[in-house]
């Protein structure tokens, strides 16, 4: 389609989403990056963090689980770890992934700190984007 990107966010756990879209913002390795239609190719890594996308007058948010970009003048493929619609969020499941590693990180001996900060990482990053669903 013309003027439009074909945004898909896949992950070992499925499809999270395909549609085409206006425009897209993600956060990559280097800082936040942002995609409209007819961009020049480029592939990134992906850090921890939030993924947006406009379509008409319309703003959705993604938490996005590490990955790859593979951007192109009329697509942009996410390949993440995990990822979810701010609306699918469950902050209840993040809290409780935050409690659990930080009770790891408690524990001086035998813990993997890279591990734990990571699972807060993830668990903060989900808990923020899930503030920022639509009106309902
Ligand atoms: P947990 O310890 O709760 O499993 P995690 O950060 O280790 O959290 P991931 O490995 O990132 O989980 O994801 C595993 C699967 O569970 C993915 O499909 C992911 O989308 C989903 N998931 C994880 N946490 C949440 C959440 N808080 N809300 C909705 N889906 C979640």
């Amino acid at each position: 389609m013309e003027n439009k990107i074909r945004l898909e966010i896949v992950t070992p756990y499925g499809l999270v989403f395909s549609d085409e879209v206006d425009e897209v913002t993600a956060s990559g390795s280097e800082g936040e990056f942002g995609v409209l239609p007819g961009h020049a190719p480029f592939l990134t890594t992906l850090k921890v963090g939030m993924l947006t996308y406009k379509k008409g007058s319309e703003t959705r948010y993604f938490f996005v689980n590490w990955g790859y970009a593979d951007v192109g003048p009329d697509k942009v493929l996410i390949l993440a770890d995990s990822a979810e619609k701010s609306e699918d969020i469950d902050v209840e499941r993040a809290k409780a992934a935050m409690k659990r590693a930080e009770e790891r990180l408690k524990k001086a001996e035998e813990i993997d700190f890279h591990r734990a900060e990571a699972a807060i990482e993830r668990a903060v990053t989900r808990v923020q984007i899930a503030e920022k669903r639509r009106p309902r």
